[in-house]
């Protein structure tokens, strides 16, 4: 059997083209009953990575989410709830105000589901996480539709379905995932297990205006005109990777997707439906990493800190905020004010751009997500 993924050409955020996009997709999977029942109470989950303006490209754009939202409201579903557990401290209302998301609920008068508060779940199953700390929002929901963002990521290289379910994890703890899980694969296995214990029903990304370079939000907008929507997670990021000339097996999240039987990543495991040839949506130019991985008896190399990539402050654009000695997920941080002694100072008044230790840096990017002014790069250089 194969998996399906709708892809549907849009080309802007004009409320009604948004609209009928998302409707012939959910059409041509067979309608939302397929995934979901009108009697139960289904979780909307955006990405709210951070507090941006929605032509950033940083979050789920106001017109997918309330195109989401009006295609269900149509159809008789009407316990509808929405929320997510954004990077940036602070709490996920103000984050959705600025974002433009809580207008939209607003009016359509879809309540924010409780992330304040959370509770452990144990998972047995599986392979590389056996508990999560979750959102009390996601666990009163019956179901959770993903409403993920086509964008690139330093750690994974790309974020899209698979990874858009951490934000169902709640607040520190995912920073402290980072720290338990530093690299790309365990990662990506992490967020795999999360995704078979959440099993949202229904994965639709905002591909219209995607991000590529720097991000998940230091990046640039780039047009791709596109909503992809898929049951399968795995198959929704593999079409992101087609459409973008990027190897789906060089993914951590696509490939171990597949060998733990999340979903499918091979061309010929996935039905594309609503273009003819995905190759005429296709952007070859689209900037991300696709340099090949150390692998095979070379695969050592690859977790070389003197070889591998790093975070770089650009000085000419720091603010000296202290968002990025905040975001480091370790107890003794890698990136601190020298002024300060070390200090995880956070105020302000910093006189100096921070600095890295490396040898403490595992490299989780924690740092470069959460920098407002785009002042931190990756850059592959020996130390
Ligand atoms: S988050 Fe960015 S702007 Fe703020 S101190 Fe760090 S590097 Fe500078
Ligand atoms: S300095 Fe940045 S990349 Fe390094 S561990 Fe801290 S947050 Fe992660």
């Amino acid at each position: 059997m194969k998996s399906k993924v709708a892809v549907i050409p849009c080309a802007g955020y004009e409320i009604e083209t948004v609209y009928e996009a998302v409707e012939r997709g959910i059409s041509l999977l067979g309608g939302w009953e397929n995934f979901i029942k009108p009697e139960e109470k289904i979780l909307l989950k955006p990405n709210l990575l951070n507090r941006a303006d929605p032509e950033k490209a940083v979050t789920t754009h106001p017109s997918v989410f309330e195109s989401v939202i009006r295609n269900l409201q149509s159809e008789g579903f009407r316990r509808l709830v929405y929320g997510d557990s954004p990077g940036h401290p602070g709490g996920v209302e103000k984050t959705a105000d600025i974002c433009g998301l809580k207008t939209v609920a607003d009016r359509l008068e879809v309540p924010l589901a409780d992330f304040t508060r959370s509770r452990t779940v144990e998972y047995v199953r599986g392979r590389t996480s056996k508990k999560f700390e979750i959102c009390q929002g996601v666990l009163d929901s019956d179901g959770i539709v993903n409403i993920c963002k086509m964008k690139t990521h330093q750690l994974e290289r790309i974020t899209g379905g698979v990874k858009n379910l951490f934000g169902c994890v709640h607040g520190m703890n995912k920073g402290a995932a980072h720290a338990k899980y530093p690299d790309a694969e365990s990662f990506a296995q992490m967020l795999i297990d999360l995704n078979l214990l959440l099993k949202a029903r229904l994965h639709i990304m905002d591909g219209v205006v995607a991000m590529e370079g720097n991000g998940p939000a230091s990046g640039n907008p780039v047009n791709m005109n596109v909503i992809l929507i898929s049951a399968d997670p795995v198959a929704l990021d593999a079409t992101f990777c087609r459409l973008v000339d990027l190897d789906p097996s060089t993914i951590p999240t696509v490939f171990y997707g597949g060998i733990f039987g999340l979903g499918r990543w091979r061309e010929e495991e996935i039905e594309i439906l609503g273009v003819d040839d995905l190759a005429d949506y296709r952007n070859p130019r689209f900037d991300v990493s696709r340099e090949k991985e150390y692998s095979g008896k070379w695969a050592f190399l690859s977790k070389l800190k003197a070889v591998g990539r790093k975070p770089v402050i650009l000085k000419s654009k720091c603010i000296r905020c202290g968002a990025c000695v905040q975001a480091c997920p370790l107890e003794d941080k890698a990136v601190f004010f020298p002024d300060r002694g070390g200090e995880a100072a956070v105020t302000a008044g910093n006189r100096e751009v921070p600095v890295y230790d490396y040898k403490k840096c595992i490299r989780c990017y924690c740092c470069q997500e959460m920098c407002p002014e785009k002042a931190i790069i990756v850059k592959r250089k020996l130390l």
